[in-house]
C-alpha cells in the first residue's frame, strides 16, 4: 500500500514539476528584469546545472544499458530466426507509422494552410546555418561499427544495436563455454537497472529546472505570426498520439488505449521536457517493462532502434513545414510532389538522431528534393523549441507503441502486469 502510493506520487511529482516550471519560467521571462542575478545565478547557473546535470544522469545510462540489455536480450531469445522475425516486424511497423504520420501532416496542413497569408517580413528570421545531413547510402553503412568501442564513446545507436546483438547471439551459441560473460553482462544489465532508478528519483527537480529555463527563455511574441503553423503540427502530432497510435495498439493486442496512456505518460513528460529521445531510452525500458509487462528482450532492441530510426513526430513536423513554406513562398506542389515528400521524410527521419533540433537539419533535404528554399527554415527555426518537445513525446510514444504491438505478436507482454493500476 504504502510502495503503491510513492510509485503513484512520482508520476504526480513529475507532472507538478512540469506544469510549476512551465509557470515559473513565463514568470521570470515577462516578470524578472534582466541582470545578473537573473541571467547568471538563476537561469543560466541553478536550473542550468541542476537541468542538464539530470539529463547527463540520464545520458550516462544509455549506452551501458543499451548494450548489456541488449546482450541480454539477444542471448535469452537466442535463435536468429525470432531475432529476425521481430527486426523485421519492427522496421515495417516503424515505416508504416512514420508514412501514415506525414500523411496526416500533408492532410492537416493542407486543410489549415499554415503559410497562406504569411508575409515573410513579420516572421523574425534567424540565421541558418544548416549542416549537411549524412546520405542514405552512408547512414547505410554507419549500422557496421568499424570499431564499436568508438561507436560507444560516440553514442551511436545502430552500430552499437549491431554489435551487441552480434555478441549475444553468438554467447547464446556457445552456451556454458562463455557463462563467466554471460553472467557479467546480465549483472551488469541488473546494476543498469537499478541506476535507472536511482536516477528517476530526482527526475521531479530536473524536470522543474529544464522546463523552468526554456520557459525563461521562450519569447512568446515570436509564436504569434506563427500561431496557424503551430497549430497545424500540434492537431497533426495529437491526431497520430491519441487516434493512429491507440487505434493500432487496440486492433492489434485489444489492451486499453487509455490505459496505456496513463502509464506511459510520465515518458513522455520527460521526453517534452528533454526533446532527447535517446536520453529516454532507459525510462522507456522500464516503464514498458514494469508497467505494461513488456519482455525487456524485445524492448531492449526495439526502443533503442526506434529512439534512433522512428521519428514519427519530427516527420509531421516537416511534413506540416514543407507546406507552410510552399505556400509562404509562393510555390504550387503537384499530387507527384506529395509523394516525394513521404518518401523523403521517411528517410530523413530514419537519418534524425535522437537529440533536440537535428529534426530542423534533415527538414533541409525534404525541402531539397521538392525544390522548396532551404531559407525557408528560417522562418520556423525561431519557435521550433516547443515544437521539438512536442514532437519528441509522440517519438517516443511510436516506439513505444509499436514495441508493445510486437511483444504481444510475439508472446512477450504479459497482461497482468498491463491490467494492474
Ligand atoms: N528532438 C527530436 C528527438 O529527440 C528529434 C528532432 O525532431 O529534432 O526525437
Amino acid at each position: 500500500m504504502a510502495k503503491e502510493k510513492k510509485k503513484i506520487a512520482l508520476s504526480t511529482k513529475i507532472f507538478i514539476a512540469l506544469i510549476s516550471g512551465a509557470l515559473l519560467g513565463v514568470l521570470i521571462h515577462y516578470f524578472m528584469p534582466n541582470g545578473y542575478f537573473r541571467d547568471t545565478v538563476l537561469v543560466g547557473g541553478i536550473f542550468y546545472v541542476i537541468g542538464q546535470g539530470f539529463i547527463r544522469l540520464m545520458q550516462m545510462l544509455v549506452v551501458p544499458l543499451v548494450f548489456c540489455s541488449l546482450v541480454c536480450g539477444s542471448m535469452s531469445i537466442g535463435d536468429t530466426k525470432t531475432l529476425g522475425k521481430v527486426g523485421i516486424k519492427t522496421v515495417i511497423f516503424y515505416l508504416f507509422t512514420t508514412a501514415m504520420a506525414i500523411c496526416i501532416a500533408l492532410g492537416v496542413a493542407s486543410l489549415i494552410n499554415p503559410g497562406i497569408g504569411i508575409s515573410l517580413e513579420s516572421v523574425k528570421a534567424a540565421d541558418v546555418t544548416v549542416a549537411e545531413p549524412t546520405s542514405f547510402a552512408d547512414t547505410l553503412l554507419n549500422i557496421i561499427p568499424k570499431n564499436p568501442i568508438g561507436s560507444m564513446a560516440n553514442g551511436d545507436m545502430l552500430p552499437i544495436i549491431v554489435f551487441a546483438l552480434f555478441v549475444g547471439i553468438l554467447l547464446a551459441k556457445m552456451g556454458s563455454k562463455a557463462s563467466t560473460v554471460s553472467n557479467f553482462f546480465s549483472q551488469f544489465n541488473d546494476l543498469m537497472m537499478e541506476m535507472t532508478m536511482a536516477v528517476m528519483t530526482i527526475a521531479p527537480i530536473g524536470v522543474f529546472c529544464l522546463i523552468a529555463k526554456t520557459f525563461s527563455e521562450i519569447g512568446f511574441s515570436a509564436f504569434l505570426p506563427m500561431l496557424k503553423y503551430m497549430g497545424a503540427v500540434i492537431l497533426a502530432l495529437a491526431i497520430q498520439c491519441f487516434g493512429s497510435y491507440q487505434a493500432l495498439l487496440f486492433v492489434f493486442t485489444r489492451l486499453n488505449p487509455i490505459r496505456f496512456i496513463k502509464k506511459f505518460v510520465p515518458v513522455m513528460m520527460f521526453a517534452f521536457t528533454t526533446a532527447t529521445s535517446n536520453a529516454t531510452i532507459p525510462m522507456s525500458i522500464d516503464t514498458l517493462n514494469k508497467k505494461m509487462g513488456v519482455s525487456k528482450k524485445i524492448s531492449s532492441f526495439t526502443i533503442p532502434l526506434g529512439a534512433t530510426v522512428n521519428m514519427d513526430g519530427t516527420s509531421i513536423m516537416q511534413g506540416v513545414a514543407v507546406i507552410f513554406i510552399a505556400q509562404a513562398y509562393g510555390i504550387a506542389l503537384t499530387p507527384s510532389d506529395m509523394l516525394t515528400v513521404i518518401a523523403t521524410a521517411t528517410i530523413a527521419s530514419i537519418g534524425t538522431a535522437g537529440v533536440p533540433s537535428v529534426g530542423l537539419v534533415t527538414l533541409s533535404m525534404v525541402l531539397t528534393s521538392v525544390g522548396l528554399p532551404t531559407e525557408g527554415i528560417a522562418l520556423i527555426m525561431g519557435i521550433d523549441r516547443i515544437l521539438d518537445m512536442m514532437r519528441t513525446a509522440v517519438n517516443i510514444t511510436g516506439d513505444a507503441v509499436c514495441t508493445t504491438i510486437v511483444a504481444h505478436q510475439n508472446k512477450m507482454l504479459d497482461r497482468s502486469v498491463f491490467a494492474k493500476d
